[in-house]
Parts: structure tokens; sequence; C-alpha cells
């Protein structure tokens, strides 16, 4: 059987170039298929968790805030299209030292892109939210327009689009291996099913990509790792008051010298608990051998830094999950033609914060796979840049 693209991972990114393709070939008697070993959303990759933040002021790079700008209309779009709601606005703050990583980056990219922010000190902090003890010299930027995802029924919406505009889904099949075809433009592509052909091939398998990005045979080193990542929902002691999302807003915290962390309010109301967990912490790991259990140790860690800066989230875990960060070298998408085959689109080392772009992504990967080139600005992201 012949397509004219697979897409290999139907999770956040493969889902939404499956749709996007889909839709754009629908007219034109192109088929695409897509393939996931599972059956998306799941919670065995990087998709799962109820929330994702969504935010403007951008402390990994300024250059990521013209994506986003389009990000929030093409979340609003889909959601239009879907009929239920994908993006909660909440608000977010961005906390630490005055020259952490978090607060001067989002300062930066707030200036250079003239997003509206406030900047609040650690007093001001304590009075807005009296569940923050921000050690004195803490700086903190507020950003409105920041919110959650509902990264489930973001995958489940654009899984129903692709279907609708005729995209072939295959779940619970897995992808051995794929070839180039040398001399002509296609690739061939070997699952626990069967051997597929397509004249272009969009790898997107997120925590997998190590093992996928290059095709059977080659010995080239991916430079992609994964990285074990625990979520923990917390019941605040006396409960979530101060917690919910009228008085609280997502916050990402970066206190000197310690592991970045992050949570959101109280988005499922009282006895919903807290979600939180660390992010600038590694934990090495391949995602076929992942520790699916949450351990004392990993709770701990987290838990030292809560006492100190929210002391009321020292409390009981109502729940947990684990789940995988991609990382690059740089911690910078790959997201462009492959390094050696121009037919082979790349959309992976998302590097724990590609939610958010993942609509996006999926429109610049059927820009890519149907015209050979976007308009986004992707320069940032170029999948040969390691070489
Ligand atoms: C704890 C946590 C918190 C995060 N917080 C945020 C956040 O707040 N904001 C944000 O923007 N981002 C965040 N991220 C990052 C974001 O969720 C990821 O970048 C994004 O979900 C990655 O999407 P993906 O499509 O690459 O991977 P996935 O959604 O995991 O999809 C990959 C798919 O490929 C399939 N697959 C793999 N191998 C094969 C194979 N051999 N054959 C067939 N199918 C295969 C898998 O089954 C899977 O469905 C977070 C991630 C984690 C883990």
């Amino acid at each position: 059987m012949s397509y004219h693209a697979i897409v290999l991972g139907l999770g956040a990114m493969g889902s939404a170039a499956a749709c996007q393709l889909a839709s754009r070939c629908s007219s034109t008697g192109k088929k695409i298929l897509g393939l996931d070993r599972f059956h998306p959303p799941h919670t065995f990759g990087s998709s799962h968790g109820e929330t994702r933040v969504i935010r403007q002021a951008y402390f990994e790079h300024p250059d990521y805030v013209p994506l986003l700008k389009t990000c929030y209309d093409r979340w609003h779009r889909l959601e239009h299209d879907y009929g239920d709601t994908l993006l909660q606005q909440t608000g977010a703050l961005m906390i630490g030292p005055e020259n952490s990583d978090v607060v001067a980056g989002s300062l930066r990219a707030a200036r250079e892109h003239g997003l509206p922010h406030q900047l609040l000190d650690a007093a001001e902090l304590r009075r807005r939210y009296p569940v923050l003890r921000p050690p004195a010299g803490t700086m903190a930027l507020y950003e409105e327009v920041a919110g959650a995802l509902a990264p489930e029924s973001c995958i489940t919406a654009h899984l129903e689009a692709a279907a609708q505009a005729g995209a072939e889904l295959h779940f619970s099949e897995r992808v051995e291996s794929w070839t180039a075809d040398p001399g002509r433009d296609g690739v061939t592509v070997r699952t626990s099913a069967g051997t597929y052909q397509a004249e272009h091939l969009v790898l997107a398998a997120g925590a997998w990509m190590p093992d996928l990005l290059y095709s059977a045979g080659s010995t080239e080193e991916s430079r992609l790792q994964a990285d074990r990542k625990v979520l923990l929902w917390l019941e605040p002691e006396g409960g979530e008051r101060g917690f919910m999302p009228h008085e609280f807003p997502i916050w990402v915290w970066e206190p000197e010298g310690e592991y970045a962390f992050y949570g959101f309010p109280a988005l499922d109301g009282r006895g919903g608990g807290v979600k939180a967990g660390l992010h600038t912490n590694r934990d090495d790991c391949h995602a076929d051998e992942l520790d699916r259990d949450v351990h004392g140790e990993d709770a701990e860690a987290l838990y030292k830094l809560l006492r100190q800066f929210i002391p009321r989230l020292d409390g009981e875990i109502l729940h947990s999950t684990v789940c995988m960060y991609t990382h690059t070298p740089d911690d910078h998408f790959l997201l462009g033609p492959h390094p050696d085959h121009a037919q082979v689109t790349v959309a992976g080392g998302f590097s724990g914060h590609g939610f958010k772009f993942s609509v996006l992504v999926g429109e610049i990967v059927a820009d890519l796979v149907l015209e050979g080139k976007t308009t986004h600005p992707i320069g940032l992201f170029a999948p040969d840049r390691f070489r």
C-alpha cells in the first residue's frame, strides 16, 4: 500500500501533523497514514497528566514569541471546531532571583516583543499570593495571557479531525524501522503488522525518537536523550483555599541554586489537589525501560522545595504519574527536514516544553511536506545543527 505521507507517532505532534496533512490533502486524493504503537491519548509517553502550560514571555528564547502568538490563534480555532474548552487562561508567574533564567529570560522576551506583563517584588508577591514564601530579593514576572491546555483533549481533537479528513490511523501498530529509498523520493516503513511505502515520512515519536531519528542501519548518534519526570497532585494543608484559579496562577520558580519547579492552580476545584513537578532535574532514561513507579525519593526532591517556598503544599499525594522529556543538546526543538533525507521531516526533541506548540507544529510539518518550505520562523530548530 502506498501513501503520500506516513506520520510515525500520533501523540501531541503527530496527531496535529496528521490533522493538517489530511485536511490539506482531502480534496487531492493524496492518502495520509498515521501509525502509533499505543492508542493516543495514552499515559506512556510525554503528553498526559491533564494540563500543560502555555505562555508568551518565553524565558527559553525570545525567538519563540512570534510562534507562540500564532499558537494562541490556532488553539482557539481548534477549540471552536472541536466544540469544547482546550485552553483555560489562568495567568502565570515566572519567579526567581532577578538574574535567574526564568525571570531574566521572560523579561527579555517580554521587552523584545512588547508583551504585556507586570514585575512583582517579594513583598508584592506575598501580598497578592499569601501561600507563597518568596525570600528577599525574589522577583516575578506576571503574564495574564498564560494558561493551561488540556493535552488529552487536544490530541483527541486532532485525531478526530484527522480521521474526518480521511487520514488512515493505525493504533497498536509499532514501527520497527524505516529506510529512505536511495535515488527516489520515497520511504519504506516496517511495522509489527506490515510494510508501507510513501513519498514522505514525518518522525514524531516523542521519547522514542532517540531510536528512530536515523534510518535502519545508520550508525549516526541521535544526540537526543529521554528524561524521566514525576508529577504529583498534592492536597494542600487546610484545603484548596488560596490555590483556586480565581486567586492563584500557574507558577514556574527557579530558586537560587535549586532546580526549577512549577505547578498549576487547583483547576479541579476542592478535593482535586494542586499539580506540581520539578523541571530542571535530570533522570535520564530509555523510553522502553522507564520506571513508571513514583518512589519516596522522587516526592522528597519536590517536597524539599515546597516546604520552603509554598509550605501549605507539604500535604498528602492524591495521585501521581511519570512522564518523559526528550532533550536536545541545547533544549531547542528539532523541527525541519531530516539531516540526511529531504523526504523525511523531523518533529522531535521538544525538551520538556513542546506541547503548547503542537497545534502549530502540525501546520509547519504540513507546509514542509506539501510545499517544501514554511513561512513560520523555525531557524532555531534546524535538525542538522549538531552536525
Ligand atoms: C511532566 C511533563 C510536563 C510538561 N509540561 C509542559 C508544559 O507545561 N508546557 C509545554 O508546552 N510542554 C510541556 N511538556 C512537554 C510536552 O508535553 C512534550 O514536548 C510533548 O507532549 C511531546 O509531544 P510528542 O508528540 O513529541 O510526544 P508524544 O505525545 O509522547 O507522542 C509520541 C508518540 O509516538 C508513539 N511512538 C513512539 N515510538 C513508536 C513506534 N516505534 N511506532 C509507533 N509509534 C511510536 C508513541 O506511542 C507516542 O504516542 C511537559 C512534558 C512532561 C513529561
